[in-house]
């Protein structure tokens, strides 16, 4: 058997990270930047200002605490106004928020602090010079690298490569991950099933944790146990992926096509990998492009826990990532836990912060490799090293936690 660590350093040492590609802005969310984003000009560009009031100077509203302070007001400045303005001493202007700050005023008075006059205005409230006004360079000086390669791209970003002036911007694409199913007792969910069949969860699962991987993730579906079948679904999707994450059919049993097939190809190895779920693993690249192959057990269960392990490391490495990003975190476990002698579990359960900011770590009842509802449930693996067998209430653990699925709400124990 195959260590986990060594099996995923062989996997890590063959992916690559994809070619850099151009994008509009809106398609690159979520993609990691591949370029150094300067900006070309100072943020904000011009001296503006931050509140709807007057603009004014500070030397002349000194006294304005003690007794209100009268000044006329000479013109009206909207946001977008554009016509160079002056005002003259101990006069003001009405100024929007945004609107660019006249020459001869240093400050602006929030129309709150005044009476909101037209013609003229009483001011309330004295200002410090500079006060409301948002200097031009403030957020950003002209020539600053505001963004740099490996930052995925947000809505924040995006916003701010869009406020620099950018249409484009040069990312790392999204894999385009293809997700097939193999088994002659596999249907689609929600069809009739005959007795002995089951309906296909796996590629759901894999497309779905693909897609939550960052990629842009297709589901395939079925093929049956078929070397021929496997084959053409596998150069069908080859064509339009860069990964290719199979289920099913690579253990011992009779009708293995997967292994049967793409054996023969000696691109793609088949191992026994020493951790529980897990242990038949497929890895290997295949196609003119040497696109990367994961051909993962079928157990549900198995298949899932392969994917986080394996797969998702291997797609942050083609993204341009850190493929492993976050070390284990620490908990404390609840309930007992067995594991195999010489096998690294991964062990489901639920992390939850204690009072005091602890985290507790309670395994799912159901371990098996099956038993897809206490999955579910889980939102955490707890590893269990390979020559430990047995993991006590009370003790400290390492865990892997997953991400929590977007804008999904935890119901609950169960
Ligand atoms: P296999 O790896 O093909 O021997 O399958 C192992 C177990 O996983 C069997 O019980 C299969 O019925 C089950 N299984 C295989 N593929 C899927 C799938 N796509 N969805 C749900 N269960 C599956
Ligand atoms: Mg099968």
């Amino acid at each position: 058997m195959k260590p986990v660590d060594a099996y995923l350093a062989e996997i890590l040492g063959t992916v690559r990270p994809l070619d850099a590609l151009e994008l509009a802005l809106l398609e690159a969310r979520g993609c990691p930047l591949a370029e150094h984003v300067a900006a070309p000009e100072a943020l904000p560009a011009f001296d503006n200002s931050a509140m709807d009031g007057y603009a004014v100077r500070a030397a002349d509203i000194v006294d304005a605490d003690d007794r209100p302070v009268t000044l006329p007001v000479v013109g009206d400045i909207p946001a977008g106004e554009v016509g160079v303005f002056a005002i003259p001493k101990a006069m003001s202007a009405r100024i929007m928020t945004g609107a660019p700050l006249p020459a001869g005023a240093d400050t602006v008075v929030p129309v709150e602090w005044t009476d909101g006059g037209v013609a003229r205005v009483e001011v309330r409230r004295s200002a410090s010079r500079g006060q409301f006004v948002r200097r031009r360079g403030e957020d950003v000086d002209a020539g600053d690298v505001v963004l740099r390669p490996g930052v995925r791209l947000g809505a924040a970003q995006i916003g701010l490569l869009a406020a620099i002036g950018r249409r484009t911007v040069t990312v790392r694409p999204r894999p385009r991950v293809a997700v097939i199913s193999t088994g002659n007792e596999l249907v689609e969910p929600g069809t009739q099933i005959a007795p002995g069949q089951i309906a296909d969860s796996n590629s759901y699962t894999l497309t779905a944790a693909a897609a939550e991987a960052g990629c842009a993730a297709y589901r395939h579906g079925i093929v049956p146990d078929d070397p021929q079948a496997v084959m053409s679904a596998i150069e069908d999707q080859l064509l339009r992926s860069d990964m290719i994450i199979t289920s099913g059919g690579v253990s011992m049993g009779a009708y293995d096509a997967v292994k049967e097939v793409l054996s023969q190809l000696g691109t793609v190895r088949f191992e026994r990998v020493a951790m529980q779920p897990g242990m038949p693993q497929g890895f290997g690249v295949i196609g003119d492009d040497e696109t990367p192959i994961f051909t993962l057990p079928g157990n549900p269960v198995s298949a899932f826990v392969s994917f986080q392990v394996f797969a998702v490391p291997a797609l942050r490495k083609m993204q341009g990532l850190d493929p492993m990003p976050r070390a284990p975190v620490r908990a404390a476990l609840t309930a007992p836990l067995r594991s195999p002698e010489g096998k690294r579990s991964y062990g489901r359960a639920r992390v939850e912060p204690r009072e005091g900011g602890e985290l507790a770590v309670t395994p799912v009842q159901g371990q098996g490799s099956h038993q897809l509802a206490h999955l579910a449930w889980a939102n955490a693996f707890v590893i269990v090293p390979e020559q430990v067998t047995e993991l006590g209430a009370g003790e400290t653990v390492e865990v892997m936690v997953l991400e929590e699925p977007q804008g999904v709400v935890s119901t609950g124990g169960r």
